[in-house]
């Protein structure tokens, strides 16, 4: 066979066609053993995706096998991203459920041919094989993994359960209680948990895929073989006894009235885990049901509002040396974040204690993400203490997180004035301080932006790029950049008090305090916070805040803002003023000292406006900075509160939730709220602009 070398096989020496001569996203060639070797090369990606198309030419590909037969088949990716990242769900969209079925039936067809060739079928698998990427490497006898492969169903992340033959293929691979895991968590199995599941049968490097491949041929490669578990799960009665527990664990973390998918599943595994062609038809019809639940269409929205903002963070930052001034909570972890993700950092205080404690701080990030001790020791090494400023010289983009006072803020910016590089970027991370206000301080006010993360900041992806009235395009677009490059979410949005999502928090949070005054339990609040959807209640939420920063932002916007805000409670500021500042120091409306509180209360005397009361003021916060333009347009509202709090992700965010139920039903519900309540209800004029 003659043509090009493919940019990416790894070390396997093996030339296949060019594209044009091969079919669309397969190339294809025979090696010297006569082995078929079937390289999957997405045309038009640089992630590898199972579409409609991927699967007919996969399909041909196999006719056309079964007709020359090979000594063997071997199917692994072309792309240096990795083997598959799952379906193409741009395709889910326009397909109804009978559509859906038609297809998955195809592509089961497929995968069944697959699985019943004569010969040794063998997947190579390097990066992420995902959803159905894992599904066809599991049709295949053998999976071949290098370092650094990962096995995973993220289905359930969509409101989906695997549809292309994994519900009963990885229970019959591996132990089942483990394969149930797996599809009902969307955890991955990185290379060596694949192994010692039995996932994955080899680790080689890449320069011994060829040497694996000829040794599973020749079955010199053990294969897994279903262990005692999986014998005892054809019993009725042990898959029962199993599902409930799966179905109480799976209750708490994903009840089955918002969260569907993982629910059919277990419904799925009980009914038919002992007989794989009813589970075949099963698993088809139920996927196709469960893609047109509304859980489903918003949680693949919410994917898609993901992308978006990935997007808006791509391009070059020009960003290489990061100095962060102010080394506390929020500093440490930015600092480490940007060290972590390759750039140089210095950080400095104005305290020694903060920056040690730092150093420990990043330490710890790296442990909880899984660093190798080498990536740990590269990412400490270029995070340095710098109680001198010696970085700011040097730095692409100084960042502060010093104290949220003006006047801190202030000085520290006029003493940057002819210390920085000529393009520096100065960002801060404000909360509740107007950029506008501190951009006069700034020494080019061009170049300077509000860049608001939230806290933990290891731990959340939204960042805030703000936008003062002088901050230039290419200096938003910078800031964006870094954070895209730094892992993180980029929203775009103007200066406005409490940006977006504080200015949506506030009043969910004051008005839970206004509640508790009327004599409504924390623990009911909560409940009903929860009940809707969201991951923490608002009483949790202050306190895990910080219940002096919750009141320092209260207090801005209160003044800032022309809309009515619930007032503030005395019982707040009687804690503040007592230290109880909330988690942070063990005790504020709740006692942190045994951990996180998960309230679940008797809602039988909860008011009967409750929730509306707490969620329609954010909602009307996100009308106002619609029609304020502070934000690009409702999908970033949504998009934003999603990433930066957990806003009930199936609920596709606020204003997808509003559209929903109706906007003339919510300006409504918020004017029968004005009326029984006060002011703080108006509904917000931006209703009008938005149906
Ligand atoms: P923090 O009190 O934990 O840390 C502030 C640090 O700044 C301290 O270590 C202090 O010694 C140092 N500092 C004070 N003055 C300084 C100066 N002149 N030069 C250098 N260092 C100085 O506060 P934090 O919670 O990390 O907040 C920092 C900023 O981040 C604030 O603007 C805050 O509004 C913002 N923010 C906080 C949160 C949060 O939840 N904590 C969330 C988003 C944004």
């Amino acid at each position: 066979m003659t043509g090009p070398v493919l940019k990416f096989l790894g070390d396997t020496k093996l030339e296949l066609g060019p594209v044009g001569e091969t079919q669309g996203n397969w190339r294809s060639a025979r090696d010297g053993d006569n082995v078929l070797w079937l390289v999957l090369d997405k045309t038009d990606s640089s992630v590898n995706t199972i579409s409609e198309d991927v699967i007919r030419e996969l399909d041909d590909h196999i006719a056309a096998a079964e007709a020359d037969k090979p000594a063997a088949l071997v199917i692994r990716s072309a792309k240096p991203a990795g083997f598959a990242a799952g379906a193409d769900i741009s395709g889910f969209e326009s397909m109804t459920d009978q559509g859906a079925a038609a297809l998955l039936k195809q592509a089961h067809d497929v995968l069944d041919r697959i699985e019943a060739l004569p010969w040794p079928t063998i997947c190579v698998v390097h990066g992420a094989a995902l959803g159905a990427g894992f599904e066809l490497a599991l049709a295949c006898d053998y999976r071949i993994a290098t370092p650094g492969a990962s096995f995973g169903f993220p289905e359930v992340q969509l409101g989906l359960h695997p549809g292309l033959g994994g519900t009963f293929r990885l229970p019959a691979l591996i132990d089942p209680t483990d394969a149930m895991t797996m599809m009902l968590t969307g955890k991955t199995a990185h290379t060596k948990r694949a192994k010692s599941q039995g996932i994955a049968d080899a680790i080689v490097e890449e320069r011994h895929v060829a040497a694996a491949v000829s040794a599973a041929r020749n079955g010199k490669i053990e294969r897994q073989t279903p262990g005692l578990k999986s014998r005892a799960f054809s019993f009725d009665q042990a898959r029962s006894l199993a599902a409930r527990q799966m179905r109480s664990k799976t209750e708490e973390k994903a009840p089955k009235e918002h969260y569907p998918a993982p629910h059919a599943l277990i419904d799925l595994w009980e009914k038919h885990g002992d007989d794989r062609d009813a589970m075949q038809q099963a698993e088809i019809d139920s996927f196709a049901k469960l893609l047109d639940t509304e859980a489903s269409k918003n949680l693949r929205r919410v994917f898609f509002l993901q992308q978006s903002l990935k997007d808006a963070g791509r391009g070059e930052d020009g960003i290489a040396h990061v100095h962060v001034i102010g080394a506390g909570a929020m500093g440490a972890e930015i600092a480490a974040i940007a060290a972590i993700k390759g750039k140089t950092v210095t950080l400095g205080d104005i305290e020694t204690d903060p920056l040690g404690k730092a150093v420990r701080t990043a330490a710890k990030i790296c442990e909880a993400k899984h660093l190798s001790s080498t990536e740990t020791r590269d990412a400490l090494d270029r995070l340095m203490p710098d109680p001198h400023g010696y970085g700011l010289a040097h730095a692409d983009l100084v960042i502060e997180a010093a104290s949220e006072e003006q006047e801190v803020k202030e000085k520290i910016f006029k003493g940057l004035k002819g210390a920085l590089k000529k393009d520096a970027i100065l960002a801060t991370n404000t909360s509740s301080l107007s950029v506008d206000d501190l951009a006069g301080a700034a020494p080019a006010k061009s170049r300077f932006a509000g860049l608001h993360y939230f806290n933990p900041v290891s731990k959340i992806d939204l960042v805030e790029v703000v936008k003062g009235s002088a901050t230039n395009e290419k200096t938003a677009n910078r800031l964006a950049a870094f954070c895209g490059a730094t892992g993180k979410l980029p929203a775009l949005v103007s200066d406005y008090p409490g940006f977006v999502v504080n200015r949506a928090l506030v009043p969910y949070m004051l008005e839970a305090m206004v509640l508790m005054d009327e004599g409504v339990s924390k623990e009911v609040i909560d409940t009903a916070a929860i009940r809707f959807g969201m991951p923490m209640g608002p009483v949790a939420l202050a306190d895990q805040v910080g219940l002096d920063i919750g009141l320092h932002v209260a207090e801005s916007l209160q003044a800032s803002l022309d809309a009515s805000m619930p007032p503030i409670s005395d019982d707040l500021r009687a804690r503040v003023d007592k230290g109880d500042l909330g988690k942070k120091t063990g005790q504020g409306f709740y006692d942190w000292s045994d951990g996180t509180p998960h309230p679940d209360a008797d809602m039988n005397d909860a008011p009967e406006d409750l929730t509306d009361r707490l969620i329609l003021p954010m909602l009307n916060a996100c009308a106002e900075v619609l029609r304020k333009g502070v934000a690009k347009d409702a999908d970033q509202v949504d998009a934003a509160l999603i990433f930066a709090t957990g806003w009930a992700p199936f609920r596709g965010g606020p204003m997808q939730y509003a559209k929903t139920r109706g906007i003339s039903e919510i300006k409504q519900r918020l004017a029968e709220l004005e009326a029984t309540h006060g002011p703080r209800f108006t509904p917000d004029p931006g209703w009008s602009n938005l149906g």
